[in-house]
């Protein structure tokens, strides 16, 4: 199918190609007619999909026709984070290029001034959490009765949140006969009953969940004793030809510390999570965007649904307790076509949410193969590159760690194995507090598998 086909106007059509899309996803054809007709619409989808263009675009042409009217949005999306709504609000700006349509975005966290002048110019669209749009209805802000298009975005994180109360007030308070878009990764019962409260006579269509089907992303699990997941983590940042990565772990002092950590170590980190004010987050997410930091560690709920091209990795420092956080982190690799690899850090604690994951995702995580990498030493610059392996490896590390050119290793000669011979400058090196756990004998790492794998598993 071609996005002509899909009777979208020509001024997105233009968009949609200068987007440098060849086709519609599977849930943009589903979708986008459903949309166009009118219809209520419940979509099983996450990120990953191309589910934000599958309502952003045929609402800029529902929306191309009518006319704004101050402090009365006709149409409201409603997203459970603030990165969520920036990203969207980004792609309406992409998809919306030829088209005279204006859009405000409500977040918490950032100045309301300016939120409230948008209103009262008039909006076409409004982009909200659910928080700060109910703040601004209760001051007498903004009226919903004008709205008659309503999406409400990762319904099922919305209800981890605590926003379905916020979410049925403003239901209410939008006009009865509308059209109600609800999209979500899984459908809870909490969330069903909100379908069935909010929603009339709606169309249900489900897409594959992205993590299961794509192919794209190679998963791996390491199995590892607590006291060595740093050591593992910061070995296989530097051997398993990481690009961009995002690091994710359970809590936010782990994020804190693992942040601290490698950079002491010398890799190019940033850290965002929930308890960082927003103007920070969006400063950290720009380091990241713009390769300034090539490692993000990251908690689960501010990076939920984050779209950010060319991650190459997804580790997950900790296994997540809950599986259906496994799917939204690796989903953050192996978007729109790419490659990626996710691997897991997995300690007999974790055993049962493994497990877990494996039951949601009907597939079983296999061991990561360490014959797959070139093993030298861990901070060795020039990694033999995989087949693979197209570009050469960014590098991980800030500049100030790097070797020399002539000392750095050659790669072996095809077919041998290699005999690493650590860089001089590095052959004494001072240890780092996680060597002190004994990372197996000198040679080790030339084997198949390092040293620090000495976990006695099942
Ligand atoms: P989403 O599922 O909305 O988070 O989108 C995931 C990624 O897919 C985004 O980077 C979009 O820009 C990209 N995308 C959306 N639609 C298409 C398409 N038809 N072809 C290629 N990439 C797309």
């Amino acid at each position: 199918m071609k996005f002509a086909d899909l009777g979208l106007s020509d001024e997105l059509l233009q968009a949609v190609q200068d987007a440098g899309y060849e086709e519609p996803t599977p849930i943009q054809a589903e979708a986008i007619p459903q949309v166009q007709m009118m219809r209520d619409l419940i979509a099983i989808a996450q990120t990953g999909t191309g589910k934000t263009a599958s309502f952003v675009l045929p609402m800029i042409d529902v929306l191309a026709n009518g006319r704004r009217r101050a402090l009365m949005p006709r149409s409201l999306i409603l997203e459970p984070t603030r990165e969520l709504a920036m990203q969207v609000a980004e792609n309406f700006e992409k998809y919306g290029k030829n088209h005279d349509l204006k859009m405000a975005l409500l977040i918490g966290g950032v100045q309301m001034g300016d939120q409230v002048k948008a209103l009262n110019e008039g909006v076409d669209v409004l982009i909200a959490t659910p928080g700060r749009l109910m703040d601004l209805f209760e001051r007498g802000k903004i009226l919903l009765n004008g709205c008659d298009l309503l999406v409400i975005d990762e319904a099922d994180r919305m209800l981890d949140m605590g926003f379905i109360p916020d979410i049925e007030f403003i239901c209410e308070k939008l006009p009865t006969q509308r059209q109600t878009l609800l999209f979500s990764a899984t459908m809870p019962p909490p969330i069903k009953k909100l379908a069935d409260k909010f929603l009339t006579n709606p169309k249900q269509i489900e897409v594959a969940r992205a993590a299961t089907a794509n192919e794209n992303i190679a998963q791996f699990k390491v199995e590892i004793s607590p006291r060595k997941k740093k050591q593992a983590l910061k070995y296989l940042l530097d051997v398993d030809n990481v690009q961009t990565a995002i690091i994710f772990a359970n809590r936010k002092t782990t994020v804190r510390d693992l942040n601290k950590d490698l950079q002491k170590s010398g890799f190019k980190s940033g850290e965002i999570h929930g308890d960082m004010d927003q103007a920070s987050r969006i400063a950290e997410l720009d380091l990241f965007k713009k390769g300034e930091v090539n490692i993000l560690v990251a908690s689960d709920v501010a990076a939920r649904g984050l779209d950010i091209k060319g991650v190459s990795h997804v580790f997950n420092y900790d296994t997540p307790w809950h599986p259906d956080d496994y799917v939204h982190r690796i989903g953050r690799t192996g978007r729109a076509g790419a490659k990626g690899r996710a691997i897991t850090l997995v300690t007999p604690e974790d055993k049962e949410a493994l497990a877990n994951v494996e039951k949601l995702t009907k597939m079983k995580v296999p061991p990561f193969d360490w014959s797959s990498v070139s093993p030298a030493d861990e901070e060795r610059s020039d990694p033999e590159p995989r087949e693979e392996r197209k570009e050469k490896p960014k590098r991980t590390r800030r500049k100030k760690d790097e070797a020399k050119p002539e000392e750095k290793a050659k790669p072996p000669p095809r077919g041998k194995k290699a005999e690493v011979k650590p860089p001089k400058d590095k052959q004494e090196r001072k240890p780092r507090r996680d060597d002190n756990d004994p990372p197996g004998k000198p040679g080790e790492w030339n084997g198949p598998m390092p040293g620090f794998l000495d976990v006695g598993f099942d």
